[in-house]
């Protein structure tokens, strides 16, 4: 019935990926985004004349990984920047004490092989963990049996609950006890030194994308589709919904008929957390050069812990720390001067006057954000890994669900709204899409165009 075969809502990286494929395929697809731009929580901000990634930053390990595949494809230019995934080790880390004090190599040695001993420990009682148990429970057991010292036990516990605030944006009591299964990293990690975005903005390239268009919307019936972005309304025989969970979990967007349970119960189960970023920029740099990471342990570390040195994507000394969970949030309703003042005397706790005030800083308030209302999804207590895949439907035969929170496989990733989005177009399709062939097209488009 309708003047299109499928539209898009959302153009995120699952967006422009499912509106791509389906184009390719020789489908009339549009795609509605509520902002200015595409990209979504690829964020990459240009005003200062080089590239801030505000939303995602890393691929979290290379190998065997499709999406690492197409950005090489593309030729797009990447950085190794293993340890973006709260490692203790693995590459150069400036670890203090909770007083403050640098570690010496013994004592760096004996933190890493204690986290080490109470992951092992952890794993055992995440595999024995009953329904009901968070995180919180499963990580005070290995610590209970791990047989260390208090004081060796309190900066392993808070080193965790930061873990968890990074990997998921979620308090860690409020996480299931299989929240993190998910969590490895095979291979290196990278980083984008000229923005994240030029991934999401070549696979664009070409479609119809109607920005600054707010869908409000989404009514289905066995005709198909008829969404409403205020007084616009756009008819097609199916749809791609790729907001993030945080918008859905909002209810701004209304489905009639409301959805039914598989796909309404893992939307209310199903967590969104938040997670924050400062960048924060010096004159002069006061760590070492070779440092990846510097990080504050036990009470040293409470709010500020861990600063990671991306300055080689400037090429001025900048460092980028976090805020998620709980303090994430708070931290959105203070002015940034006050964030900065209290970074740079986290930071001066450590290192002393040879912190400058910073040239400049950028901060982020993902979880005020009416786009994405939130960072990314996280298994909360009550959900399960199930819930990631049955959110994508498809309901009654034309409603589709994409992007990261429908992916369970690697959930809160730019991989997993990358591989929704194919799942969604090969059921639309009723065909595989091949990976190779998809980079392939926007190549020779690309080549296309310029001659
Ligand atoms: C601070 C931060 C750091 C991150 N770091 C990493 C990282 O290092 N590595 C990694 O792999 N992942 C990271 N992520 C997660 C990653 O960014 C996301 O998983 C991924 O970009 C999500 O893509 P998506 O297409 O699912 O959603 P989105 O990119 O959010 O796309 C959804 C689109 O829908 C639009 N939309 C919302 N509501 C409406 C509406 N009503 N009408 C029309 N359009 C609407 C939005 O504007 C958006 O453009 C990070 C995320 C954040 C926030």
């Amino acid at each position: 019935m309708g003047s299109f075969d499928t539209i898009v809502i959302g153009a995120g990286m699952s967006g422009v990926t499912a509106a791509r494929m389906l184009a390719d395929a020789g489908h009339r697809v549009v795609v509605l985004e509520g902002r200015d731009r595409i990209g979504g929580r690829m964020h990459t901000d240009r005003e200062a004349g080089f590239p801030v990634d505000r939303g995602a930053s890393w691929i979290h390990g290379v190998d065997g990984s499709p999406l690492w595949d197409l950005v090489q494809a593309l030729r797009i230019p990447t950085i190794e920047y293993t340890v973006g995934s709260f490692q203790v080790g693995g590459r150069p880390i400036e670890n203090f004490d909770g007083d403050g004090k640098p570690l010496d190599a013994d004592a760096t040695g004996r933190w890493i092989a204690d986290v080490d001993t109470v992951d092992r420990l952890l794993v055992e009682e995440i595999a024995s963990s009953s329904p009901g148990d968070t995180y919180l429970d499963v990580t005070e057991r290995a610590l209970d049996r791990s047989g260390l010292t208090p004081e060796r036990i309190d900066d392993i516990r808070e080193f965790f609950r930061h873990r968890v605030e990074e990997q998921c944006g979620a308090w860690i009591g409020d996480l299931d006890a299989h929240g993190l299964d998910e969590d490895a990293i095979d291979g290196d990690e990278v980083i984008f030194p000229h923005g994240y975005d030029e991934l999401p903005g070549r696979i664009s390239a070409g479609l119809d994308i109607r920005l600054e268009t707010t869908v409000t919307k989404v009514v289905r019936s066995k005709d198909g589709i008829v969404v409403h972005a205020g007084d616009a309304t756009f008819t097609a025989d199916q749809c791609v919904v790729t907001v993030p969970l945080g918008v859905l979990k909002a209810g701004t967007i209304a489905f009639e008929p409301p959805l039914p349970d598989p796909v309404a119960g893992p939307l209310s189960r199903l967590g969104m957390g938040v997670f924050n970023k400062i960048f924060l920029q010096f004159d002069e740099r006061f760590w070492n050069e070779d440092s990846y990471v510097l990080r504050a342990l036990g009470e040293a570390g409470e709010h500020w812990h861990s600063w990671y040195d991306v300055s080689a994507v400037s090429g001025l000394p900048t460092l980028l720390t976090f805020a998620a969970g709980p303090f994430g949030r708070r931290m959105q309703d203070l002015p940034d001067e006050e964030v900065v003042a209290d970074v740079v005397r986290s930071l001066r706790a450590l290192y002393g006057a040879a912190v400058g005030e910073p040239r400049a800083h950028w901060i982020t308030h993902w979880g005020d954000d009416e786009f994405s209302n939130g960072s990314y999804s996280h298994l909360a207590l009550g959900s399960t890994h199930h819930d990631h895949d049955d959110l994508a439907g498809p309901v009654d035969g034309v409603l589709h669900f994409a992007g990261e929170a429908t992916w369970g496989d690697e959930p809160a990733t730019v991989g997993a709204a990358y591989y929704s989005a194919r799942r969604a177009a090969e059921r639309i399709l009723g065909r595989a899409v091949d990976l190779d062939d998809f980079a392939a097209r926007i190549i020779e488009r690309e080549q296309t165009e310029a001659r």
